[in-house]
């Protein structure tokens, strides 16, 4: 009565068909960030925290000085990417609340972090925030 069938969790076994083939070669590649300068990896996508973009409300929490938001259909590009605190940032692992981010292997700066939260270039408020600026780091496939 009581049959609990174990193999039940490959029911829809994988169709390895050669129809699947064209899906399995898109490219499929894990991104990772470097250190412009020496190329040491700083970050992965797996460490990426994504935000959503702010917009619209971006005129108002942003600085006074840039009264220059009669445009709102231009998205703002995020000048930056935002990753969970990393081994490598020591001022976090010596407990600072913020603090620039440095690169480890040739000091170039390669960003800033706040637990308090920074607000991204696109307006978007991350929190806590370690930001890593594009400007700084390569974006790379592996
Ligand atoms: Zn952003
Ligand atoms: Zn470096």
């Amino acid at each position: 009565m009581s049959a609990v069938n174990v193999s039940d969790i490959s029911t829809h076994s994988p169709t390895a068909t050669a129809n699947n083939l064209e899906a399995d070669t898109s490219p499929r590649l894990q991104i990772i960030y470097r250190c412009k300068r020496c190329r040491r990896i700083v970050a992965a996508q797996k460490n990426v925290v994504i935000h959503d973009r702010g917009e619209g409300e971006k005129c108002f929490k942003w600085k006074k000085r840039s009264n220059s938001c009669g445009a709102g259909e231009e998205q703002p590009e995020c000048s930056s990417i935002f990753v969970e605190p990393m081994k490598w940032m020591q001022p976090v692992q010596e407990g600072y609340v913020e603090e620039k981010l440095q690169c480890i292997g040739c000091k170039a700066r390669l960003g800033y972090f706040n637990w308090a939260g920074m607000q991204c270039s696109c307006g978007a408020w991350v929190n806590p925030a370690f930001q890593l600026h594009k400007s700084r780091i390569d974006e790379c496939g592996m």
